[in-house]
């Protein structure tokens, strides 16, 4: 069974569908790289997942168990967490304080202010500082260290890489490497780089205008396939829109 299954999930903002008729499954352990243009409806879709926005259709379960309307909170203390866009650290509180924040209302395991700090090393002399006096490497470090307080089973990360240096990115991501290699935390990515998503993920997702358009193992994908599928160029092939 797989352990998050969305099913013809629909969300909107007002009048407009941002995101129509998504359905794919992902397994323990599983890293999948969702990519589109801006406004494909990506940011929607994890936001929808974690209960931070409402569904206007379809289903999302964990488990097998349909989450319903159930709140984002709630849904974190089941083992889904959002690393949202923009990070949305508490700015006035210290780096230690956003993760014991977060420690309090999720799951117990293996994700502690320690075994953070031992991924996230960069976070190590900066526990004391406030969030709002990092730099955006720093802010993102702790914003992920704040979902792993939580211990998810389910990862949704919302772009990353948005606004850091080259050097603050690949410091980020050697460090999810240190969670991805766990084994057992499933990964829904929100990414840009399309290179850097195809070099994680086991399998992407290419969504246009609220749809997903095209669904595949990385290793099966080519650059050329998703980036026609991202720009909607092709009509007729393997589901695709035009
Ligand atoms: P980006 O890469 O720019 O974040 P995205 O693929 O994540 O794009 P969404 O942010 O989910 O896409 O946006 C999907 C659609 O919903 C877009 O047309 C966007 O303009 C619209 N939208 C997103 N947030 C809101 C909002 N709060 N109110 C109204 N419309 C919104």
């Amino acid at each position: 069974m797989s352990l998050l299954a969305v099913e013809n999930l629909s969300a909107r903002h007002g009048l407009l569908q941002a995101v129509s008729g998504v359905s794919f499954t992902a397994a323990e352990g599983e890293i999948l790289a969702l990519v589109g243009a801006n406004g494909a409806g990506k940011t929607t879709l994890l936001r929808t997942i974690a209960g931070s926005h409402r569904a206007a259709g379809g289903r999302i379960s964990f488990e097998g168990a349909d989450l319903g309307t159930m709140r984002a909170h709630r849904r974190v203390q089941l083992g889904i967490a959002l690393v949202p866009e923009g990070r949305r650290l508490f700015g006035a509180m210290t780096v230690e304080e956003n993760l014991k924040v977060a420690g309090a209302n999720g799951r117990r395991g293996r994700w502690t202010i320690e075994t953070v700090l031992d991924a996230f090393a960069l976070l190590k002399p900066l526990l004391r500082r406030r969030c709002g006096e990092l730099s955006g490497g720093q802010q993102q470090a702790t914003a992920i260290g704040r979902a792993l307080m939580t211990n998810p089973r389910v990862l949704l990360l919302d772009e990353v890489s948005l606004g850091l240096s080259p050097v603050a990115v690949r410091t980020v991501y050697d460090s999810l490497q240190t969670v991805i290699a766990q084994g057992d935390t499933t990964i829904v990515l929100v990414e840009q780089d399309l290179s850097r998503a195809l070099r994680i993920a086991t399998r992407v997702a290419c969504m246009l205008e609220g749809r997903i358009v095209l669904e595949g193992k990385a290793a099966d994908l080519t650059r050329e396939r998703i980036t026609e599928a991202y720009f909607g160029l092709r009509r007729g092939e393997g589901g695709m829109r035009a």
